[in-house]
């Protein structure tokens, strides 16, 4: 029997890395946007990271035709109740500008924002949400946090976004500083894939003797 296919929901190539390093022993055939290029951009406009990652994986299986996999993920500050949240790449966004802000833009308005909020109250922390759809409409969803301080300064060169504000207090270091190896055993994303290659196997299996059930999902 031919393995079943995935189509990764996303055009970024880091990305796909990731999910891909995830999933070699998974028995599945891996596909990405990258192979569809002329399905349209599936805009990202739900409330949630959860809501995102379900609209696009459901969006792009029912297009492709077959069982696909999208993330959405960013920061969530304490002191700012939740935000950036969804919309942590276009924080710092100039309504008068077409151009999307860089990750320094966003931090920089981050720590504003947090200049006058004392280093016991700059709590924070990562969220990353995947999401696997069929194209009849069956979600499997699996989520992973990574908890933090907001420094005062950024520090660090690895990484991306928010990574050189975000302080790790057990490695007493921002994960800026701390490297590919290390993040990638702590980050959100590590943990949401963690949890999800755990629900893919039960899914597969289920998939081989006619299960039937909707959504399963690690955070409900
Ligand atoms: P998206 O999942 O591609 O929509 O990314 C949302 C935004 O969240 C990114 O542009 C970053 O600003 C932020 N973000 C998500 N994951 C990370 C991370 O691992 N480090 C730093 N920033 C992140």
């Amino acid at each position: 029997m031919a393995p079943p296919t995935l189509v990764m929901a996303s055009r970024n190539p880091g990305k796909i890395r990731e999910l891909e390093a995830l999933l070699p022993d998974s028995g599945v055939k891996l596909l990405s946007l990258a192979d569809f290029p002329r399905l349209p951009e599936i805009p990202e406009e739900g409330a949630t990271f959860a809501e995102n990652a379900a609209t696009k994986a459901l969006a792009v299986a029912r297009l492709t035709g077959h069982p696909a996999l999208a993330d959405d993920s960013g920061l969530m500050v304490d002191a700012l109740g939740g935000a950036p949240g969804v919309f942590s790449a276009r924080y710092a966004q100039d309504r008068t500008s077409p151009r999307p802000p860089t990750d320094a833009d966003n931090w920089g308005k981050l720590l504003d924002e947090l200049k006058n909020v004392p280093k016991g109250e700059r709590g924070a922390h990562f969220v990353c949400e995947l999401a696997l759809a069929t194209p009849d409409g069956r979600l499997l969803r699996a989520r992973g946090e990574c908890a933090g301080v907001i420094a005062f300064e950024p520090q660090g060169d690895t990484g991306f976004g928010y990574d050189p504000v975000f302080w790790v207090p057990e490695y007493a270091a921002t994960m800026a500083q701390l490297g590919p190896e290390i993040k990638n055993k702590i980050s959100h994303r590590a943990m949401a894939l963690a949890a999800f290659k755990t629900l893919l196997r039960s899914w597969l299996q289920e998939q081989e003797t006619g299960g039937s059930g909707s959504v399963m999902t690690n955070s409900d």
